[in-house]
């Protein structure tokens, strides 16, 4: 499907530079347009894939291009002081030409925390088009502002989105050293599911050819419905190419139908062992399953490995897991690729633990904001009082 994006803030832009980049070296084409979004300059300035005139930089009147420390509400007054721009800038496309439009935005910091939701807010009232997020929820040990901000910037950015597709920092797993290389490594997974995800439905790009069972843009869009969170679920799958794998199974099977036959239940099993590894493995937002409303399983790589009785196989046993009667179920044939990967998007999800606990996390860390805030005025109190002893 074609999208018009905007990655607000720090990870908003980082995430989108990924994405332009995955779009242009896989030749997907589902970017139609992208602008990043940003208070701070340095930051727009380390972006790579981004065009220099699609860098935006908002706020300059409020923080002179130095950032929001951490501050939705400061966020949120840059993102309204150049809010016309913005969406100026990410009109630049017809909206004839896009299937919908995507805000990204790390939701524990400044300016995405406090910024996405109103860019969001403001699509959905001019375009027709749907409007989905992209949120990053801070890991639990990033400390209780990240996790106050995220809470309060979650609940604006659902409620201004069709669907809001949520990505966990705390259980993605890195083996990164330094912040940076984990982020980078984090980044990747972001782009390598979102990106399948949205490359899936344009079909455009596969030319001539496409089978009835191809996923399209309107399946996705539907499946992500038109309010509430989403999570997805990823699994691939290396693939031996056709002269080594030919060449072994022959000699062992000796004619070539007992081989075709024995490929084909292979691909069928690779399919259903990459369903559950997907769906029962980390999801981008840890969720309960059945707690899923709609649910859309994309099996991607070169045609002859899409076993159409695997896809069917697999989209029951989802049927029965997730409890959901409406799973869509298609195929995403990649001529060149060399795995099979699978994607279960779960839409309209309502028991996701981590989200109550970052929840939880927002009101202790509250408690104690207020605590400290009552501590230093009767310390302020006692000093004014010991003054006028003197
Ligand atoms: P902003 O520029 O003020 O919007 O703040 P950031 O985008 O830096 O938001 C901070 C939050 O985003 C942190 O809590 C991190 O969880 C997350 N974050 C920052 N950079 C990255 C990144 O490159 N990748 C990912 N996945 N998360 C990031």
């Amino acid at each position: 499907m074609r999208l018009a994006i905007v990655g607000v803030g720090q990870a908003g832009g980082k995430i989108l530079d990924r994405l332009l980049e995955y779009d242009a070296t896989r030749n997907a084409s589902f970017i139609s347009h992208a602008i990043a979004v940003n208070s701070a300059k340095p930051d727009l300035m380390g972006l790579n894939h981004v065009p220099q005139e699609d860098r935006l930089l908002v706020g300059s009147a409020t923080v002179s291009g130095h950032g929001t420390g951490t501050d939705p509400e400061v966020g949120e007054q840059c993102i309204n002081e150049d809010l016309q721009e913005i969406v100026t800038a990410v009109g630049r496309t017809a909206s004839s030409e896009i299937d919908a439009f995507l805000v990204i935005a790390g939701l524990g910091g400044g300016t995405g925390s406090g910024g996405a939701p109103i860019i969001a807010e403001r699509l959905g009232e001019i375009y027709a088009e749907p409007v989905y997020g992209l949120g990053i929820i801070p890991a639990p040990d990033e400390g209780g502002i990240y996790s106050r901000n995220a809470a309060n910037s979650l609940q604006r950015f659902v409620d201004n989105t069709d669907s809001l597709l949520l990505f966990d920092n705390g259980a993605a797993r890195s083996s990164g050293e330094t912040l940076s290389e984990g982020y980078a490594e984090i980044n990747g997974e972001i782009a390598t599911r979102f990106g399948l995800l949205f490359s899936a439905g344009e079909i455009d790009a596969l030319g001539d050819g496409i089978a009835e069972s191809v996923v399209d843009s309107s399946e996705i869009i539907n499946t992500l419905g038109d309010q509430g969170i989403t999570s997805i679920g990823y699994a691939s799958e290396a693939i031996q190419t056709d002269e080594s794998s030919g060449g072994l199974l022959s000699r062992f099977l000796g004619s070539s139908d007992e081989s075709e036959i024995a490929s084909m239940g292979e691909s069928t099993n690779r399919i259903t062992s990459l369903v559950r590894r997907a769906t029962m493995g980390t999801l981008t937002l840890p969720c309960e399953r059945d707690s899923a409303s709609r649910v859309l399983l994309i099996v991607s790589g070169p045609p002859e490995q899409l076993s159409r009785k695997g896809i069917d196989e697999a989209r029951s046993w989802l049927e029965e897991t997730t409890e959901c009667r409406t799973v869509r179920a298609g195929d995403y044939p990649l001529p060149n690729e060399d795995r099979v990967a699978v994607l279960v998007v779960l839409s309209g999800v309502t028991d996701a633990p981590r989200i109550e606990d970052m929840q939880q996390r927002a009101v202790e860390s509250e408690e104690i904001a207020e605590a400290r805030e009552e501590q230093s005025e009767s310390d302020m109190q006692d000093l004014i009082e010991y003054g006028d002893d003197e």
